[in-house]
């Protein structure tokens, strides 16, 4: 998954942007002639799957990453895409796996990130085959599985408590 850069140009008309106030916050703007362009800069949504495969948990590590970095299958909408869609293509094409939604865990914010995770877990079968995209494949035993404290680390440790409490499948 690639970090979305903010526009410094508007890519309406290729203008420096500036900032001005709209009277709420101070935003990026295109002062060119007629143009009007407004960058609200809004957190992007991001579609993570909780990925259970032969009853194991696959987490990923993206080209890139540092070598002890793993997290969840994640990735952006395509226009058009609903996220059951979305998170269930991502699964397919990270790990050549076919999805089906067992439930959503929740919804994140990650400020640091400007985006927003929409958490599902997914349960997945057929052959383990990753993308040219993902570095490392780890499968861990629910049992062994330790959440980490940012992004999508929070949704883990959400399921682990439901399974814990008997919420959850
Ligand atoms: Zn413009």
């Amino acid at each position: 998954m690639a970090d979305r850069a903010t526009y410094h140009y508007c890519p309406r008309c290729g203008t420096a942007l500036a900032p001005r106030h709209d009277g709420e916050r101070e935003r990026l703007a295109c002062p060119g002639d007629g143009c009007g362009f407004l960058h609200y800069d809004n957190p992007t949504p991001v579609v993570a799957a909780l990925v259970e495969h032969e009853g194991e948990v696959l987490l990923v590590r993206n080209q890139g990453w540092p070598e002890s970095w793993l997290g969840l299958v994640s990735g952006f909408l395509e226009r058009g895409e609903g996220p059951e869609e979305g998170v269930l293509r991502e699964v397919a094409e990270e790990l050549g796996l076919t999805g089906e939604i067992v439930s959503l865990i929740g919804v994140y914010g990650f400020e640091s990130r400007n985006e927003v995770i929409v958490a599902y877990h997914v349960r997945a079968a057929g052959t383990v085959s990753p993308s040219h995209e993902i570095a490392a494949v780890k499968r861990v035993p629910p049992g062994r599985l330790k959440p980490w404290a940012f992004g999508t680390g929070r949704a883990v440790a959400d399921w682990l408590a439901r399974r814990a409490d008997g919420s959850a499948p």
